[in-house]
């Protein structure tokens, strides 16, 4: 039998060319246009890593999620590497955000849709095109898909072969987390396996104790014959920040049942705040594709911003299609998210509303780390649901960064990592992520707060 395939609109693929008639920040400078082009070639018949009916799913669920019904939980590294694309670190990245949602699941009685910042964020902007160190200046790290971290001319050269090991570290990724979340490894009745090969320490211990819980739920449902699919597997989403046009261009391909583009890098894409000026490329791309979009808002985002973007991004006012992400930092949150809520529940538009309580509170330490305080992240958390909760509308998600390993990037938290162990244990590459427990223990404190709602 064949599928129903729907002529496509000639202005929606010149519309997807727009972009290049539009200032666009943060791009590379390849020195080399014709392995560009070759890479772009090749990038433009590789498969899709994700199919347009996941993503449609996606959206109905971050609709959910904007309606009280559901919550997102979207975590991962700043910048995935890949050196760390290994079986072992997906897999603790992967159990850390299971073992989260467990715990945010078990508190709020709501489901909790699963997305990492994963299978493709290798791209970065960054605050200056350059880095000097010990008076060597070089082109500053871009992410792994535009130059390498080592401080040589050849390494920090753009190379657009990277594009093309982007995808296929992608591709790996996502094979593996969709093996580990269908294949058996996410059953919910496995909840204490998740917590094994971590050290023990405070969070690990009551994540035990909650384990224990579930696990007699499970059993009594089991006993009175109830096997459902959903506990035995779980939906998992990938997204990362669609900064590259190299790269998202030739992943857009036109959806065969509906004439319309998706973005197959991944399934939900944001827009940064480096690059959501409103005449500029990236809005204009994200406003094409039906992908759900993200798009990140710092502490100086105007209401008219904020209803611009929404005209945007969202002018039939989709249910699911668009979340922002405030990163407003712990001291402003309170101050600088009310008006943007109260200006929006006042509109007819009902986006998502999530937190990442990350990228406002960079500190840098004076041994010289790139770090944040996990007090200030959790203040950060408890500022936005203060928000939500006097205006009544609902705070719907987190995004945070974080790694499954026993790093020490984030200063505190109840293993109280101070200055000194960051020495010893911090290997991020870009912004300094939450480990193992810390996570946990965020995790915890979000349940809380969605518990006392
Ligand atoms: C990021 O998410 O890593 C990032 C750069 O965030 P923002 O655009 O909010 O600064
Ligand atoms: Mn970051």
């Amino acid at each position: 039998m064949s599928e129903k395939t729907v002529a496509v609109d000639p202005a929606v693929l010149s519309g997807l060319e727009n972009y290049r008639n539009l200032p666009a920040a943060q791009q590379p400078t390849w020195p080399d246009a014709a392995e560009l082009a070759k890479v772009q070639a090749q990038l433009s018949v590789l498969p899709p890593l994700v199919f347009a009916g996941e993503v449609d799913r996606l959206r109905d669920q971050l609709a959910l999620a904007a309606s009280g019904k559901a919550f997102l939980l979207q975590g991962g590294d700043c910048a995935e590497t890949f050196a760390d694309a290994t079986a072992d670190r997906i897999r603790n990245r992967v159990k850390t955000l299971l073992q989260m949602a467990v715990v945010l699941m078990y508190g709020s009685s709501l489901p909790i849709v699963k997305m990492g910042r994963m299978a493709g964020q290798f791209a970065k902007p960054r605050s200056s095109n350059d880095e000097t160190r010990d008076g060597v200046t070089l082109p500053a790290y871009r992410g792994d898909a535009v130059n390498g971290y080592e401080f040589t001319p050849e390494s920090r050269a753009h190379d657009p072969r990277r594009l093309l090991d982007a995808y296929h570290t992608s591709s790996s990724t996502l094979n593996l987390i969709r093996a580990f979340t269908t294949g058996g490894f996410a059953d919910l009745r496995s909840v204490h396996d998740w917590n094994k090969g971590f050290t023990d320490n405070p969070a690990n211990a009551r994540y035990e104790s909650l384990a224990r819980e579930i696990d007699r739920a499970v059993r009594f449902m089991s006993a009175a014959g109830v096997d459902a699919a959903e506990l035995r597997s779980t939906d998992f989403y990938v997204s990362h920040e669609g900064l590259l046009f190299d790269y998202e261009r030739p992943m857009t391909r036109i959806d065969s049942r509906t004439g319309t583009p998706y973005d197959t890098s991944g399934h939900f894409i944001w827009i940064g705040e480096r690059t959501r000026q409103m005449d500029h490329a990236h809005i204009d791309f994200m406003s094409r594709i039906r992908n759900p979009i993200g798009v990140k808002l710092g502490p100086n985002t105007s209401v008219d911003d904020v209803l611009e973007l929404i005209d945007k991004l969202d002018p039939n006012r989709e249910p699911g299609r668009l979340t922002f992400i405030t990163r407003m930092g712990a001291p402003k949150i309170r101050e600088a998210l009310p008006k943007l809520v109260e200006a929006v529940k006042a509109s007819d538009a009902n986006p998502l509303w999530i937190t990442d309580p990350m990228h406002g509170n960079g500190i840098t330490t004076k041994n010289g780390y790139k770090s944040r305080r996990f007090d200030d992240v959790m203040d950060e958390v408890r500022g936005f649901f203060e928000v939500h909760t006097a205006a009544g509308t609902f705070p719907g998600g987190i995004h945070i960064e974080l790694t499954g390993d026993d790093v020490a990037e984030c200063l505190g938290g109840s293993e109280m990592i101070d200055e000194a162990t960051l020495e010893e244990r911090y290997e991020s590459l870009c912004d300094p992520r939450l480990n193992h427990m810390q996570s946990l223990e965020l995790a915890f404190l979000v349940a809380e707060e969605l518990a006392n709602r």
